[in-house]
């Protein structure tokens, strides 16, 4: 079987062959991540075990409580990719201003959630890791925090493990997206999901309902009506799904389809949405639309989005293109006016025909 399966080593290499420009560096600093995956996954599967249960009592740059798995995932990225000098840069979650090498070497950034899902660990469900390479401008030699605020479109790969019954690196260099799988007896990620794609209808929705009152009201009536099932308007019922965590959300959709939805909402006007644009969004939103699903704002493509700042929060919504494409004609649409008499309201007889 060893023999017709690609590792991840030697998929990169037959990528780089397409590529002459493609560096090495590139390559050795994918490698990297995936180290640091493989090490973490470990760690993870030895749960209680391993003694790195529960919170450190400190609260991190984005106001939540660190686990203690969140530090240790975060000084594993480090660790095994700081040596390689090919990255000049860091970005993590878990840290308020990005590691810089001082050499100034490296031709590329790195931004990571080492640990997504963190709230997930002590409960045993599925957790991960997110990334996205960006390249360092040429400008200057001693990378910066303003380097990191570039559009997603501007990646030049983005990927995630989750750490699942099985450990999987899912990626994309840019052409379409590829599953491995580790096959723990030999320490190696084995191409097990060659070009991934998301179909373009779905009858699956992931969002968090407890929220439902502040929602804006494109969100409301797009829930709303696939609520309605094969009685409403879209004519079929829905199942709905909610892991709480987007690694898991998006492999699911990578896998078999669906929409996820963390849309802005009116709960915190100053939150802009609750994901994080440079290594949530754009990294997932990268992956979703190689396998040729739609990643937006809501409102519009997040990866067209111009960063402001590093740990910026944004509305994140993606999948099954067809769906995506509704929320967001339903965000451009005047709004539909709520009345009191049910005849005229959103499902009501005389609803304008949009
Ligand atoms: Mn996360
Ligand atoms: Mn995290």
């Amino acid at each position: 079987m060893l023999t017709k399966t690609l590792t991840l080593t030697q998929f990169l290499i037959e990528e780089r062959r397409r590529f002459p420009e493609a560096s090495g560096a590139f390559n050795s600093l994918v490698l990297g991540v995936a180290l640091a995956c493989k090490a973490l996954s470990r760690r993870v599967a030895h749960g209680a075990l391993s003694g790195m249960y529960g919170a450190v009592g400190e609260t991190n740059i984005q106001g939540e409580a660190q686990q203690k798995l969140d530090v240790l995932a975060n000084d594993t990225f480090l660790h095994c990719l700081q040596s390689g000098g090919d990255a000049r840069g860091m970005l993590s979650e878990e840290m308020e201003q990005p590691w810089i090498n001082e050499q100034g070497q490296g031709d590329y950034l790195l931004a990571f959630d080492p640990l997504d899902g963190s709230s997930n660990i002590d409960v045993n469900l599925s957790v991960g890791s997110i990334f996205s390479l960006l390249r360092a401008p040429a400008e200057h030699k001693r990378a910066q925090t303003s380097d990191f605020l570039q559009p997603g479109a501007k990646q030049l790969a983005a990927g995630y493990a989750i750490y699942g019954p099985a450990t999987m690196l899912v990626l994309t260099v840019g052409r379409g997206v590829h599953g491995f799988t580790l096959d723990p007896e030999i320490g190696e990620f084995l191409l097990t999901h060659p070009q991934m794609t998301i179909p373009a209808q779905t009858k699956e929705f992931a969002i968090n309902a407890s929220n439902s009152r502040f929602w804006e009201p494109p969100i409301r009536r797009y829930v709303e009506e696939c609520l309605a099932g094969s009685k409403g308007p879209r004519g079929k019922d829905f199942n709905m799904r909610w892991i709480a965590s987007l690694v898991a959300e998006a492999h699911r959709i990578l896998t078999r389809g669906g929409v996820f939805m963390y849309p802005r909402d009116t709960k915190d006007p100053s939150k802009a949405g609750r994901l994080r644009l440079l290594y949530e969004a754009n990294p997932i939103g990268m992956l979703v639309e190689q396998a040729g699903g739609r990643a937006s704002t809501g409102a519009g493509p997040v990866l067209q989005v111009q960063p402001d700042a590093a740990h910026q929060r944004i509305g994140f919504v993606f999948g099954s293109r067809e769906e995506v494409e509704r929320i967001e004609r339903y965000h451009s649409e005047p709004e539909v006016p709520e009345t009191d008499t049910p005849l005229f309201n959103l499902r009501g007889l005389f609803r304008p025909n949009t």
